[in-house]
Formats: C-alpha cells, structure tokens, sequence
C-alpha cells in the first residue's frame, strides 16, 4: 500500500479506512467482529481510519488498536458536530478516553450540512481544537464537508490543516455547487497547503460496479492524494487494497463484493411525518409525501445519519 507524505513525519496510507459502515448506524457490527475487520486491513498496510464522534465505532477501533502490536503507527481522524466550546471539549475527552489514546490525529468539525459561515457559527469549537492543537492532544484540526463553498472557504482558514470534502464522478451529494465546484475547491484547498481525503467516491454504493473507474476518477482530482472507502468485511479490504495496488483483483471476491452490500432507504409505515429527519440529511434527500416521509432515492447516498433521529424508528437501512 503506498504511504503519502503528509509532513511532520506523517506517512498515511492512500486508502483509509471509513468505519461508518461497520457501525450502529448502518452495519452494526460487534466491535469484536469490526476489529478483526480493521486488523486485516492494517497487515495489509492501510494505517489510516476515519471515524465519527456519531458513528459510535470507538470500541471497535479500540479493540483492534489493543490487538495491534506491530510498530507501525495508525492515524485516525474523528469528527464532532459539536458546536460550542464545552461540547467539542467533551467530544475530545470521549474520543481520547474511548480509544485509549493520548492525542487524536485528525478532530473535523463535523460539518456535512452547513454554510460558510460554519467557522464563525462554530468557533466555540474551533477555539477549543486551536487549544488542544497547541497542547498536542489533537495533531490536526480539519472539517469534513459535503459542500462545495465551505471546501472554497476552507482554504482561507489557517486553523485548518485537512479538509475532508465529498466527491466522487457523479458529483452524488455534493451540495450547493456541481462537481466542478467542488474540484475547483478542492484544488483551491491544495495550494494552501491543506492535506486532503475524499469520501464518498463509490458514490455511496451507486458505483460498486465500477470500482475501477470510481477510484481512476477520485485519484485524478488535483488535490486528493488519500481515498477513504467504508468497509464493513476482509473481503472488501481485500478487493479495495488489490485495487489500489493496481493488482488483480479476485473475481471471486469482485463479484462478491460489487453490490452484495448494496442497500436501500426505506420509511415504515410508523412515519407520523413529523418531519425531524429531514433536518438531519446533508444532501436534501428527504421530504414530507402524502402520507410519510419519502426518499429521493438520486440523492440519497445511505449515510444513514437521519435514522436515529427519527422518533418511531420508522427509518430502515434494508
Ligand atoms: S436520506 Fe438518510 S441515508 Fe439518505 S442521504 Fe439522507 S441522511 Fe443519508
Ligand atoms: S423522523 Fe421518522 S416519523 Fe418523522 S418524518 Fe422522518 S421518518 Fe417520519
């Protein structure tokens, strides 16, 4: 696996780990079982994990860095929704305290659905990770986003170092902009010196069949040199770590791995339409029908952060 030069002595892999999928808000793996999942990828040379205050998988990231007695360090960024002072400072006290660590490599403001005034709106927060910055408990301060004028805004930031924005060859979920905007932003982040990673490059599933060209697309954009895919089993660590490499890929493994995961959004009959969820999908995918909630199924891209917030728990990921 090629290691990238992130300075300060940091050498991520280009192909992170997104642990989303292995949590309680989709796959919902035991953390036992998510560890042994991570702990393939890291002997195969992946160091670097994304993961989420929200996404709940520090036990299973905690579980796997206990088994993992190799030398080599792992990286991994966190990110908060956090948006005052107090809350971002219990953020990093869970995340430290959860993952049995030191420092936190990376902490985003997690900040998927917002508009550029997010550093201002946030800077209780922001404050807070400037402070643990400079006290060493957190390395790197970024924000990950899903739009495109807050990537722009971005660069002008000198508190932040990494930017974490979505893109991928459809343009899937990028909001208020075109994936134009969005290369045009990334590239804007990159000649200030930002270090970034992109998400969502399989389009949230809508390109497993296309892997190859999903990642060809993601790898060219000027700017993104780290690729993170969620993975929820060893065989797709084992299909996404082939690909990378430029190996061949076990057919095998190719076919069963290319939508075998693939899923779908669906509202149960228990929707009251009270409307909470709509508040908490970052690409506008939901909206109040006839008679409950429905889902755009072009912009949904099965994040899965509007299903726990939904009262009747009437949101399935099936
Ligand atoms: S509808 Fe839910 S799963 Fe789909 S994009 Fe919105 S928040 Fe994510
Ligand atoms: S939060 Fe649940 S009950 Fe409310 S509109 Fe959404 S799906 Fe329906």
């Amino acid at each position: 696996m090629r290691l990238i030069d992130w300075g300060d002595g940091w050498h991520v892999s280009e192909l992170c780990f997104g642990v989303l999928p292995m949590g309680p808000l989709q796959k919902d793996l035991d953390p036992k079982r998510g560890a042994e999942v991570l702990l393939e990828a890291f002997r195969r040379g992946v160091n670097f994990i994304d993961t989420a205050q929200s996404y709940k998988t520090y036990p299973h990231i905690r579980k796997a860095l206990d088994r993992w007695d190799e030398d080599e360090p792992i990286y991994i960024a966190s990110k908060s929704n956090a948006q005052t002072r107090e809350d971002m400072r219990l953020a990093v006290d869970e995340a430290l305290d959860q993952l049995g660590r030191d420092h936190i490599d990376i902490m985003h403001l997690h900040a998927a659905r917002v508009d550029v005034d997010v550093f201002d709106v946030r800077k209780g927060a922001l404050d807070y990770l400037r402070e643990c910055r400079d006290r060493g408990i957190v390395k790197r301060i970024g924000i990950s986003t899903h739009s495109a004028p807050v990537v722009a805004r971005a660069a002008e930031e000198t508190d932040i170092d990494v930017v974490y924005p979505i893109i991928n060859r459809g343009g899937l979920g990028i909001l208020s902009g075109d994936r134009s905007d969005m290369e045009q932003a990334i590239a804007k982040c990159r000649r200030a010196g930002k270090k970034l990673y992109a998400m969502k490059v399989y389009g949230g599933g809508s390109f497993l069949g296309d892997r190859r060209g999903a990642l060809e697309y993601a790898r060219s954009v000027e700017g993104i040199d780290v690729v993170s895919i969620g993975m929820v089993h060893e065989d797709e660590v084992a299909v996404n770590v082939d690909l990378f490499n430029g190996e061949e890929v076990d057919e095998a493994l190719w076919d069963a791995t290319a939508g075998g995961e693939r899923k779908k959004l669906h509202i149960l009959w228990l929707c009251t339409s009270c409307g909470t969820c709509l508040e908490h999908c970052p690409n506008e995918a939901l909206s109040l029908g006839d008679d409950r909630c429905v889902v755009d199924r072009e912009r949904c891209i099965l994040c899965g952060y509007c299903a726990p917030h939904c009262p009747e728990f009437a949101i399935r990921m099936v």
